[in-house]
């Protein structure tokens, strides 16, 4: 039977093998591991790939969001407004630098924090105070938003910088997901807001061998406090007016991505193009509204890191195309609010309804591009038979 995983990467490997493996034996020839010369060109194509003024290469994408919090002097008394429906890391960052997470729900047909929502926390809420937006619950200084382009597809960014320029907030872009993705008017991710984090975790649609990430920025004083926080804030070396951390990257990883970058696109193609193919057999078979397409908005670039349905009877689905050799995968199965790590934060069920519903009924199935068209056929025939 035809097998279809979630990923596969080792077919992707194939195809830059002989590029990959003579760069490799460089670096290690070299024996020059940390923030070399791979390191300062990724950067800079990284820059010039999402439209951005600056690109600093950090360790992962979760020490990219740490290291956009720290470098914003965001820590302790403050608060950060963001989705309740993302991985982890979005909002775990937040609390380790000592700030609270603010979490609002999503729009439901994009997952995407929803611009309507953070006004109506705002308005509800926080008061203006010369200027400044406090939360008057908590007492709280509300200094940022992060919002997530979760699956590829870009938040619904024009609301959400006109409200973050209503209360001087500062906007960190989680992009981890989203490298390439654009906004309206062709505006990438990660160029936006004030810092854009991405992630080069190996299952992202830019992926290295093993962790890797970026920062981006448009501001050049913020690029540079950015690199100096990613090397422990000491500048010159071993004289600190910051605390920062260890937040490098390889110059191995970047070795890799540098040569995966000129793939990139053509991946997101096939992507994309696995993305209509699903789009128009599901269409065509309308599963009685029993699964619906993930919506791609009109005029945006989604690159589809994930290509999640919405689907009746969720779980018993998943158990199905299991069954038949199909990887799928669940992103999120628990909203972040109602994390136990966030019960300090006294949320509910039934506080982000959106989000909760979402955790319930999306499924992630294989889109990665080196998919057969049999492989695609197969998953969608397998749906098919499940509610049949
Ligand atoms: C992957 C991911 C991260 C974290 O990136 P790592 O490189 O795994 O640390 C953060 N946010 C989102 C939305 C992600 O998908």
């Amino acid at each position: 039977m035809t097998s279809v995983p979630l990923l596969d990467l080792k077919a992707q490997f194939a195809e830059i093998r002989g590029e990959v493996m003579p760069l490799i034996e460089e670096v290690c020839a070299g024996q020059h591991f940390i923030l070399g010369e791979h390191v300062r060109r990724l950067e800079s194509e990284l820059a010039a790939y999402t439209g951005c003024g600056f690109g600093i290469g950090v360790s992962s994408g979760t020490d990219a969001l740490q290291l956009a919090l720290m470098a914003l002097h965001i820590g302790a008394g403050d608060e950060v407004i963001t989705s309740s429906f993302t991985f982890f890391a979005t909002a775990g960052t937040i609390a380790r630098v000592g700030a609270r997470p603010i979490f609002c729900d999503i729009a439901p047909d994009t997952y995407n924090l929803s611009p309507a929502a953070v006004r109506e926390f705002i308005e509800r809420r926080c008061v203006v105070e010369s200027g400044r937006l406090r939360n008057r619950v908590t007492g709280g200084r509300v200094v940022a938003l992060m919002p997530v382009h979760l699956y590829g597809q870009c938040a619904d960014m024009g609301p959400l910088m006109e409200i973050a320029h209503s209360y001087d907030l500062r906007v960190i872009e989680d992009a981890a997901q989203a490298i390439g993705s654009e906004y309206l008017n062709g505006a990438r991710a990660g160029s936006i807001g004030d810092v854009g984090c991405f992630s080069f975790f190996p299952s992202k649609n830019l992926g290295a061998f093993g962790d890797a990430g970026l920062c981006t920025a448009n501001d050049e004083d913020l690029a540079e406090h950015l690199r100096v926080m990613r090397v422990h804030g000491g500048k010159p070396k071993y004289y600190h007016a910051f605390i920062g951390g260890n937040f490098r990257i390889d110059e191995l990883q970047a070795a890799v991505l540098r040569v995966k970058l000129k793939y990139l696109d053509g991946w997101t193609d096939g992507r994309r193009r696995n993305a209509a193919h699903y789009d128009a057999a599901f269409a065509a078979a309308g599963f009685a509204g029993r699964v619906a397409a993930p919506r791609a908005v009109p005029g945006y670039r989604h690159i589809y890191n994930q290509y999640v349905v919405r689907a009746t009877d969720r779980d018993g689905l998943r158990k199905f195309l299991a069954e038949r050799s199909i990887g799928t995968e669940i992103y999120y199965p628990v909203p972040l609010h109602l994390q136990e790590c966030f019960a300090y934060l006294g949320h509910r069920p039934g506080d982000f309804p959106e989000s909760e519903r979402a955790a319930a009924e999306s499924l992630a199935l294989p889109v990665y591009p080196e998919l057969e068209r049999a492989q695609l056929d197969h998953v969608i025939e397998s749906i098919a038979a499940f509610y049949a």
